[in-house]
């Protein structure tokens, strides 16, 4: 298993939300704060620590955008 990070799905580009269709243009950073073990950090683009990762599927769940895989 091994999670994975499409940033063409991903709205958050170069420090900000570049879509707003989810609604949650200047928050979605659902994926950062359900990370049980802080593996997510969002700063010019999302950037998931694969070391710290637990697998856990939290983040893929909340992801309004699908860009997050665990697979
Ligand atoms: S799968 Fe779980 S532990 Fe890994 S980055 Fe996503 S929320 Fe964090
Ligand atoms: S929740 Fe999904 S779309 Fe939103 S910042 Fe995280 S990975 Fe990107």
């Amino acid at each position: 298993m091994s999670i994975k990070i499409d940033y063409d799905k991903c709205c958050w580009r170069d420090g900000k939300c570049v879509s707003c269709d989810c609604g949650q243009s200047e928050a979605c950073n659902g994926c950062v704060e359900i990370c049980p073990v802080q593996a997510i950090v969002r700063k010019d683009k999302v950037e998931i620590d694969k070391e710290k990762c637990i697998e856990c599927g939290a983040c893929v769940a909340v992801c309004p955008k699908g860009a997050i895989t665990l697979e």
